[in-house]
Parts: C-alpha cells; sequence; structure tokens
C-alpha cells in the first residue's frame, strides 16, 4: 500500500526518520556508505510501511518520498480537511499549485510543497495572493488544472484576478477556509464569506460556483467536483470552508473515480502554424460585444442553475420547521433536529451543498408544508436572503447565529427550533 524510497547519495546519516517511524522499520545501513561517506537511512521491512509520511516529514533534506496508493484506495485514511482537498486536487489532475501562507488553510500549501515536486507538478508560493491569482490565470489559460487556496482576507486580495478569471471563461479551483472578520479578524471558523463566493467575490456581472464541505470526506470529494464542474462550464468553483472543517481530522476514504478533462482547444499552448491564434483575454472595448459577451455567460448560467444544484434533505418530507445551514453548521444542526424530534418536533434538515447555483428546489419544495425555516449561520444572516429569495417568503425565515469565530451549540439550535415549534402551533 505505501512504498517509501530515499535519495541514498543526499543522505546526511542523522538519523531522524528512524525515530519517527512509528513502526521501527528505518535503520542505517551496515553495509552502505554513500557519496558523502555516510551510513544512509533504508528501510528494513517495506511491506510494513503504512505510508505515514513520518519519515519524510522529519527528514531535514527532504530525500525520503512516500507514495501512497491513493489512487483509488478504498480503505480510509486519517487526515486533516486541508490536506485531503491538496491530496484530491493532485488525484483530480492538478498539477499546479499557487499560493501564500494565511491561517487556517496553510496545510495545503504545506501538503502541495511536499507533493508536488514528488509528482512533477509545481508549488510556488508567490509573494503576493495577487500573484498567486494570476498564476492561476496564466495556467489555466494554458489549459492546464490548476488550484489556489488561502483565507477570508486572501481572497479579497485575489477578487481582481478571480473576476479575470470569470471575465475569460477560465476554469480553475480556488480554495477559501474562511475566518471570522471583517477586516484581518481572527483565525476561528466563520462564515461570513457567504456574500463575498455567492456573489462572485469581485467587480462585475458573474458567478462562480460555490461547493460547500461539512465533512473532511466532502473536502476531498467536493474539490473533485470543483475541478469537474469549473472544465465543463468554463469558470472558477470555489470550495468553501472554514477554519474547522481545514483543521479536524476524519478517516477519508479516496475510492474516487476520476473522469478526463475534457479537451481545451481554446488552449493558448502555442499554434505550430496549424490553427488561429488563440486568445485568453476579459478586455472587450466594444459595448456590444461586452453586452453579448455578457448574455451568453448569463445563459450558461441558467443551465447550471437547472442541472447542478446540490442539497442534502435531512427529514425533510413532513417537516414543520426546516433548518438551512451548510458546511460545519449544517453538523451542529442535524444533532439540533435529531433532539427536536426526539421531544416530538416535526424538524429538518436542508444543507445547500451548492451555495452557488443556490438549491432553490429543495427549499421551495420543503416550503410546500414547512410552518418556519431557521438559518443558521456562523454569519450576521447572509445566507438567510437566499432561503427567502427561494421559498418567495411565502415562510417566516429567522436567524441561529454566532460570529466572530464562535460556533452555536446544538443546544442554542434546539432552542430555536422550540421556540419555532411553539409559535406555529
Ligand atoms: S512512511 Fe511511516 S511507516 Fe513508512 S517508513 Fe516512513 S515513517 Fe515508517
Ligand atoms: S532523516 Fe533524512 S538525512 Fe536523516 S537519516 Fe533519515 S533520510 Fe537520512
Amino acid at each position: 500500500m505505501a512504498k517509501v524510497t530515499f535519495r541514498t547519495d543526499e543522505c546526511k546519516g542523522c538519523g531522524l526518520c528512524i525515530d519517527a517511524c512509528p513502526k521501527g522499520i528505518l535503520k542505517l545501513s551496515e553495509e552502505t556508505i554513500n557519496k558523502k561517506g555516510h551510513h544512509p537511512a533504508e528501510c528494513a521491512d517495506p511491506d510494513a510501511c503504512v505510508g505515514c509520511a513520518s519519515c519524510a516529514l522529519m527528514c531535514p533534506d527532504c530525500i525520503i518520498t512516500v507514495e501512497r496508493e491513493v489512487e483509488r484506495m478504498a480503505e480510509k485514511v486519517l487526515m486533516k480537511g486541508n490536506e485531503a482537498i491538496a491530496e484530491a486536487a493532485i488525484m483530480a489532475g492538478c498539477r499546479h499549485y499557487f499560493g501564500y501562507p494565511i491561517t487556517p488553510q496553510t496545510e495545503i500549501a504545506a501538503y502541495m510543497a511536499k507533493r508536488m515536486p514528488k509528482i512533477g507538478g509545481t508549488f510556488l508560493q508567490a509573494e503576493s495572493e495577487i500573484a498567486a491569482i494570476n498564476m492561476v490565470y496564466g495556467v489555466s489559460s494554458a489549459g492546464k488544472r490548476v488550484m489556489t487556496s488561502s483565507s477570508s482576507p486572501g481572497i479579497s486580495l485575489k477578487g481582481e484576478g478571480i473576476s479575470y478569471l470569470a471575465g475569460t471563461d477560465l476554469p480553475a479551483v480556488i480554495v477559501n477556509a474562511q475566518r471570522g472578520g471583517p477586516g484581518l479578524g481572527g483565525i476561528q471558523p466563520s462564515q461570513s464569506d457567504y456574500f463575498q463566493a455567492t456573489r462572485g467575490g469581485g467587480h462585475g456581472d458573474y458567478h462562480i460556483i460555490v461547493l460547500a464541505p461539512s465533512s473532511v470526506q466532502e473536502m476531498a470529494e467536493l474539490t473533485i467536483k470543483a475541478f469537474e464542474l469549473a472544465d465543463e462550464y468554463l469558470m472558477p468553483a470555489m470550495v468553501l470552508a472554514d477554519g474547522t472543517t481545514g483543521q479536524m481530522m476524519e478517516p477519508v476514504s479516496f475510492d474516487f473515480e476520476i473522469k478526463e478533462p475534457p479537451a481545451k482547444p481554446w488552449a493558448t499552448t502555442g499554434t505550430k502554424c496549424q490553427r488561429p491564434h488563440n486568445i485568453a483575454n476579459s478586455l472587450y472595448l466594444d459595448p456590444e460585444k461586452l453586452e453579448c459577451i455578457n448574455n451568453v455567460r448569463f445563459a450558461r448560467y441558467e443551465v447550471i442553475k437547472d442541472n447542478e444544484q446540490r442539497a442534502e434533505e435531512y427529514l425533510t418530507e413532513d417537516a414543520d420547521i426546516v433548518v438551512a445551514a451548510f458546511g460545519i453548521s449544517a453538523r451542529i444542526a442535524k444533532n439540533a433536529v435529531d433532539a427536536a424530534r426526539a421531544k416530538g418536533i416535526k424538524a429538518g434538515l436542508i444543507r445547500p451543498i451548492t451555495l452557488w447555483p443556490f438549491p432553490d428546489k429543495a427549499f421551495k419544495k420543503a416550503a410546500e408544508h414547512a410552518k418556519r425555516f431557521i438559518s443558521v449561520e456562523l454569519s450576521m444572516g447572509q445566507m438567510i436572503e437566499d432561503v427567502r429569495l427561494a421559498t418567495e417568503c411565502k415562510v417566516p425565515v429567522e436567524l441561529c447565529y454566532r460570529v466572530g469565530g464562535m460556533i452555536p451549540s446544538p443546544q442554542q439550535v434546539l432552542e430555536a427550533i422550540e421556540k419555532a415549534a411553539k409559535e406555529v402551533k
């Protein structure tokens, strides 16, 4: 399942990897002396290697490579959410990552820094977020799968580049592990970039696809889905996570079927004198041309709204009180819904998985019988506006929230459900 290899000639025999190995299978070779004159490290029992990569992480000279058979790996691996995003991106064929460190997503950059050089990919820590997103623009123009990641203030800096990607109809994946705000805020979890993400994030008329994972498994699944949707609809896609989903560790399976990326005849890869030039461009000085392009793009958005809405519906069929929550809030809300059901209250949960397109259909259906909606958010009330739009204000929608990096407890959500249940009796 795992293979550990050493660039033996570069080993200085410090033994740090030996101490780090939980299986005790590394040792310094007794027979071999390398070019540096050291007895290099080697693996005494390759079959016993579990691929934990502790040795590679410990090696000061980065000369150890651990290859895990994550492709179609049926067993689950314990990983942080941020690491799952990075590994899933690699599985999806992303070989170019550009970023800039910012908590709480830095593990993505750290993972890519370790993995990309070993698989022939490119990791580059750019001089700024603005530089990173423009490197993404360049690679995407050349038709390659590419990703960047950041956290709230960093995403704001990327706004101009995201708008350029959208204006050029280029696919790319952007991860936002949200932190509290506004301003520099704090590193604790938040969902207050909902407006920024679902309304595009930069200037001009456009949307990006926004996916909201609520588990480490979904951090991986939705990253792969983000690459697929970005390529299919020629637009940026964002994985909108938060400090909790990025930092928490859960078992994750990478047993995914990866689809071949589509052909990209529009890519700026050089004509070889065999076709007209392809131009990646978002500058249109002719207003009629720009209007026409925007109309075409928005017609495509209507197709996406029809085809790509995703939501988890939990106990909604007969629910009087429907809780709306995404990401980490949904996990808390689900506990509260279960507790409410145990008390005889008909409560249910809709968990939007796509935030853009917003899953209107699920909310419209629930609004046919629900008497009250409660939007549970780590913001001052942003998704609540989409819940009201989706339900055409036919049913009252209330807000249950915490902000500043605070998370509502299941008890707080349960109390909101109980209060609503009393009022609608
Ligand atoms: S990957 Fe883990 S188990 Fe394998 S040799 Fe390295 S430290 Fe030991
Ligand atoms: S940590 Fe690196 S340099 Fe040190 S013994 Fe192990 S492989 Fe060699």
